[in-house]
C-alpha cells in the first residue's frame, strides 16, 4: 500500500534505532519519558533495532541510569548550560544536530506541552513528518514505518497516521497510552556523553518559569461535582462552584469540557489521560458517560448525574439520575442548601 510513497532503500537503511527523547522536570525524568522508552523498546524489538534515549540539560547525569532499568540500550547524554532550561530554538537545534549524525528511524516525543513545541520544530528542521499526539503505535514490520493511531473528530473516530516518505519518524505519544517498564536494576547499557557543540544565541531568554498550580483538591476529594460539554461554556463552570463551595466539593471536568478549553488539565476526569478517583459523591452534570470519563469515577462510592437527554449513557450507572437542565438544577440545588444552611 506504501509503495508509491517509499522511501529510497538506501535512506532507509542508513536510519536506524528508536528514541525516545526524555524530558527533564524539576531535576527529574518526567513519567511520560519512562512511558516513551516502553514505546520506544517495543518498536526496537519489533524492528531489531536498539532502543536509545536522549537526555538534555545541565547536571542531569544522575538521571540516566533508571532510562536504562526502564529499557534504554543507550542513552545520549547531552549536557550544558544553554539546556538547564527548556528554550525550543535552543533543544531543536542540538537534537537536530544529534539526529543528523546518528540519524534515528523513529523518535518519539510526549504529547506533552514541551513533545508539542519540540517535535514539529525538529521534524521542520530535518525535513520530516510528524504523527502528532498517538495512543497508540504499532509498526509495519516489512516496510518499516510507524503506524501513529489517534482519535479524532472528539473520539468519534480513530485515524491512523504515517510518514513513509521520510526519516526520521517523529512522534508524539500522549501521556497515559504506553505503560512504561518497571525499572529492572539488573539491565546494561551504555551511557554516552555528547559534547554540545556551541549553541547559536536564541532570541528567546527565559526570564521566569511561573508552575500551573495542580488541583490537589480533586483527586482525594471526597464530594466532586463535575462538568461536561453540557455545561456550555467557562462561565457556566462558575455555576459548578457555586454548588462545590456549599457542599465543600472540588470541581471536576469531563474531557469534552477540557477539549473546549473551559478548564484546565488538572480538572479532567477519566481514567484514560484524565484523573482518576474514587469520592463519596460524585455530582456529573451534562456529562454523557463516555466510557473513558466512567473508567475515572467508577470508584466512586455514589453518583448523581444531571442530564437533559434521558437515554445518556451516565444514567446506567448513576446510583441517582435527574433528567433535566442543569442551569435550572444546579442553582435550584444551591439555593436548597444555602436554605437548610440558614
Ligand atoms: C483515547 C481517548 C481517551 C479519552 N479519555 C477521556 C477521559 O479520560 N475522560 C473523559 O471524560 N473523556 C475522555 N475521552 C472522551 C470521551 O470519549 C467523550 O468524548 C467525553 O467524555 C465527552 O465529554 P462530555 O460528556 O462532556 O461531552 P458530550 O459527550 O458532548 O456530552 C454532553 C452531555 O451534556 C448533556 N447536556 C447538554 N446540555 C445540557 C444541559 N443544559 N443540562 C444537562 N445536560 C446537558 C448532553 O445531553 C450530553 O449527554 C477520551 C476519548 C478518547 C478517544
Amino acid at each position: 500500500m506504501w509503495d508509491e510513497l517509499l522511501t529510497p532503500l538506501d535512506e532507509v537503511a542508513e536510519h536506524m534505532h528508536v528514541w525516545a527523547v526524555a524530558e527533564v522536570e524539576d531535576e527529574s525524568v518526567a513519567s511520560i519519558s519512562y512511558q516513551l522508552i516502553g514505546a520506544a523498546r517495543d518498536l526496537a524489538d519489533l524492528l531489531g533495532v536498539k532502543a536509545e534515549a536522549v537526555l538534555m540539560g545541565k547536571d542531569v547525569e544522575g538521571l540516566a541510569q533508571e532510562l536504562i532499568w526502564r529499557g534504554a540500550d543507550t542513552v545520549y547524554l547531552l549536557e550544558e548550560d544553554a539546556l538547564s532550561q527548556y528554550r525550543t530554538e535552543t533543544y531543536a537545534q542540538v537534537l537536530a544536530n544529534l539526529a543528523d549524525d546518528r540519524k534515528p528511524e523513529i523518535l518519539l516525543f510526549g504529547a506533552t506541552d514541551k513533545g508539542e513545541d519540540l517535535a514539529p520544530r525538529l521534524a521542520q528542521q530535518l525535513g520530516t513528518g510528524l504523527l502528532p499526539d498517538c495512543t497508540k503505535l504499532e509498526v509495519d514490520q516489512a516496510e518499516r514505518i510507524l503506524l501513529g493511531t489517534r482519535p479524532t473528530y472528539d473520539g468519534g473516530l480513530m485515524e491512523t497516521n504515517a510518514c513513509p516518505e521520510k526519516r526520521p519518524q517523529i512522534a508524539t505519544v500522549r501521556p497515559g497510552a504506553v505503560e512504561p517498564y518497571p525499572p529492572s536494576e539488573s539491565r546494561r547499557g551504555d551511557l554516552e556523553k555528547i559534547s554540545v557543540e556551541s549553541v547559536e544565541e536564541v532570541t528567546a531568554k527565559v526570564l521566569e518559569v511561573v508552575k500551573e498550580v495542580p488541583e490537589p483538591a480533586l483527586r482525594h476529594a471526597k464530594i466532586v461535582v463535575a462538568g461536561g460539554r453540557g455545561v456550555g461554556s467557562a462561565d457556566g463552570f462558575k455555576l459548578l462552584q457555586k454548588l462545590a463551595d456549599e457542599l465543600g466539593a472540588a470541581v471536576g471536568a469531563s474531557r469534552g469540557a477540557f477539549d473546549e478549553g473551559w478548564v484546565g488539565r488538572e480538572y479532567w476526569v477519566g481514567g484514560a489521560g484524565g484523573i482518576t478517583i474514587g469520592p463519596d459523591l460524585y455530582i456529573a452534570c451534562g456529562i454523557s458517560g463516555a466510557i473513558q470519563h466512567f473508567l475515572g469515577i467508577k470508584d466512586s462510592k455514589f453518583i448523581v448525574a444531571i442530564n437533559k437527554d434521558p437515554r445518556a449513557p451516565i444514567f446506567e450507572f448513576a446510583d441517582v439520575g435527574i433528567v433535566g437542565d442543569l442551569h435550572e438544577l444546579v442553582p435550584a440545588l444551591v439555593d436548597e442548601l444555602r436554605k437548610t444552611r440558614s
